[in-house]
């Protein structure tokens, strides 16, 4: 490990785990992102909600820094990510992320999807990497998967198998990009069991959804995104049950 990253250090002890501050995303002229504050407390649970193209997936992107804010702060463990001169690197490593679609490594087997970026990213010898592989299957239940191929398993398996990778890297929060999204409708609900284990284990989480019976029974708060701004937020039973925004409602309506 270079010695930067070893400096970095989290110095939030009692503070939000994320904390984002005025966050602004431009693609040219498209400004995407218009003034995000949001905070994200050690062991909270937050699901982003919002129409396509609200700015949900930018959202996350420039928590882990796969995109650059255009403006503002982001902080995680009370690290500034967005410093310029933080190891982007070793911020990522800190931070697992689950997508839409799992993008698993098609040639090696589950073990080794799960071991590869230990060993390369953490430099983790075989057998240790082996022995948080084999514990991460476990917690997802795909303990007899560990020899398959990715394209042996069914999608809601290979979305297991893409959580049990990030968990592997010992992250201290977790982001969920529509995680469900591309699963046929009878595989959503294994996914959002293990996502269930990880929040009642106290996983730090930010999750895209439009699971709306996952929302009201396992977020902490609910945040509704229109237009790149922060519509409203609030525990799930307000936000979905009795939102406060016309826009809110809207949305709603076309979804549920
Ligand atoms: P959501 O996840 O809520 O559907 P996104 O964050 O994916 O929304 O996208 C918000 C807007 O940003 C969209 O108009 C999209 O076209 C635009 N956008 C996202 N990523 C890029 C990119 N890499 N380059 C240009 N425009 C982008
Ligand atoms: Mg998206």
């Amino acid at each position: 490990m270079s010695q930067k990253a070893e400096t970095v250090e989290s110095t939030g002890a009692g503070g939000p785990e994320i904390e984002i501050r005025g966050l602004h995303k431009s693609f040219g002229d498209n400004e995407v992102l218009r003034g995000i504050d949001l905070e994200v407390a050690r062991g909270e649970v937050v699901c982003v909600i919002g129409p396509s193209g609200s700015g949900k997936s930018t959202l996350l992107r420039c928590v882990n820094l796969l995109e650059e804010p255009s403006a503002g702060q982001v902080f995680v463990g009370g690290t500034e990510v967005t410093d310029l001169d933080v190891d982007i690197d070793a911020v990522r490593r800190r931070i697992g992320m689950v997508f839409q679609q799992f993008n698993l490594f098609p040639h090696v087997n589950v073990t080794e999807n799960l071991t590869l970026p230990q060993r390369r990213v953490l430099r983790r010898n075989k057998s240790r990497a082996a022995a948080v592989a084999r514990e991460n299957l476990e917690r997802v239940g795909l303990s007899d998967k560990a020899d398959a191929y990715p394209a042996q398993l069914s999608g809601g398996q290979q979305q297991r198998v893409a959580i049990a990778r990030a968990l592997s890297m010992g992250p201290e929060v977790m982001l969920f990009d529509e995680p469900t999204s591309a699963l046929d409708p009878e595989l959503v609900g294994e996914v959002l069991a293990v996502m269930r284990l990880l929040a009642a284990e106290g996983m730090t989480m930010m999750v895209v959804t439009h699971e709306m019976s996952f929302a009201r029974e396992v977020a902490d708060r609910v945040v509704f995104m229109d237009g790149g701004v922060i519509v409203e937020q609030g525990p799930a039973a307000q936000v979905v049950g009795a939102p406060q925004h016309e826009r809110t409602r809207n949305f709603l309506t076309r979804i549920l």
